[in-house]
């Protein structure tokens, strides 16, 4: 089985194993004030330095949560609840290739009474800064967009739209799920007020990650989660210890796991699949992307026929989901213009550091045999 499908969940890490054991042995709640607690809190400030010194913040702007999800929810509706206005006049921007998690947000606000304007990406998958002045109103409060997008690895250019928003006085959020630990990003040089962070994209444990929040005590955001007041009373609920073990020991492996990604991975692909006269075409190609996903759109595939015949070979995720009956084209891939066809031909690859020239040839060979 090859495993194409790093940016769903990168291989959990050697060392984070171990830190999570270990974390896991030390059971005091890190929130008691005897020596045990005490001992162990201290680690997990550790880790949240850790975190906070590789996106240039301050520890006491990090904030613990589940994941990406959940910092995605506590930055947008935190924001808004916390602003002090009357739903009917706030307005809010995102874009149609933000995650599912993001797109439900938003609309869940949508329905309180928030206006929200989503914006197109162009053709390449990116939301330009232009796209973003033309829907600006004086009553937008927050902007959201991802700083990598999770199906066609292209990067938006969080440093221009950070620099916008901060002279209109709009906070910015920004989910970085895919981008943080693989290209850096400095939360004061781009203006950024929230960042969503989370371990399992960098080879650390599912069910924790990170917000952002700059200026975090002085800043008007509300919880989501309210509990007995861990993390600022930001975020209530015992903190995870052996899993922020994990997060700090993925943060300080994952460089170099992430630098022995091959950067030839792409071209073998694309030189391979010519090669055998195979129509092929790299979503956002022409855009800056990040080395670890590419989106490939096979038009002479027969995807449910290619799914079925390779499901055993290789992991790796298909332009569109099949929910229930319908078969649903991705709402990313339909935002940069392929309809249904397409995108149920298109399929995204992600890798890690074990993947090799090998198995890049291994998937060629199986695509010229299966297509029609
Ligand atoms: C994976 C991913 C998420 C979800 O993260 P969880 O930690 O699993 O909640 C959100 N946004 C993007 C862009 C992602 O790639």
């Amino acid at each position: 089985m090859i495993y194409f499908d790093s940016a769903a969940s990168y291989p959990i890490l050697p060392e984070v194993l171990s830190s999570i054991e270990e974390g896991f042995k030390s059971y005091a709640n890190p929130s008691s004030s005897h020596i045990m607690g005490l001992a162990l809190s201290q680690k997990v400030e550790d880790v949240r330095l850790q975190i906070a010194d590789s996106i240039g913040a301050l520890p006491s702007e990090v904030v613990f949560t589940s994941g990406a999800t959940e910092s995605n929810n506590l930055a947008i509706k935190g924001a808004v609840f916390g602003s002090g206005k009357p739903f009917s006049e706030i307005h809010l921007v995102t874009s149609q290739a933000e995650h599912k998690c993001v797109l439900n947000i938003f609309s869940y606000l949508e329905g309180l009474g928030c206006q929200v304007s989503y914006i197109k990406p162009n053709a390449e998958g990116v939301i330009t800064l232009q796209l973003l002045e033309e829907v600006v109103t004086e009553n937008t409060i927050l902007v959201s967009l991802m700083h990598v997008n999770n199906e066609l690895g292209v990067i938006n250019p969080i440093q221009d739209i950070g620099e916008f928003c901060f002279d209109k006085k709009i906070k910015l959020h920004t989910d970085a799920a895919q981008s943080f630990g693989k290209i850096d990003i400095d939360v004061m040089d781009s203006y950024v007020d929230f960042m969503s962070l989370t371990a399992h994209k960098i080879g650390g444990p599912k069910g924790i990650g990170a917000l952002y929040i700059q200026a975090l005590r002085t800043s008007n955001i509300v919880p989501v989660i309210h509990g007995a007041g861990q993390e600022e009373g930001l975020r209530g609920g015992t903190l995870p210890a052996p899993l922020i073990l994990g997060f700090g020991a993925a943060l300080s492996s994952f460089q170099n796991s992430y630098s022995k990604i091959n950067a030839e991975l792409e071209a073998t692909l694309l030189k391979g699949l010519q090669a055998k006269g195979v129509r092929c075409q790299i979503n956002g190609a022409n855009a800056e992307r990040v080395k670890h996903i590419v989106s490939v759109t096979l038009p002479d595939t027969n995807p449910v026929v290619f799914m079925r015949n390779t499901e055993r070979d290789f992991c790796l995720a298909q332009g569109s989901a099949c929910s229930s009956k319908e078969i649903e084209p991705s709402h990313v891939l339909s935002s940069i213009g392929l309809g249904r066809d397409l995108a149920s031909k298109t399929y995204r690859l992600s890798f890690s550091h074990e993947t090799t020239v090998d198995d890049i040839k291994a998937f060629v060979q199986r695509v010229a045999e299966l297509i029609e």
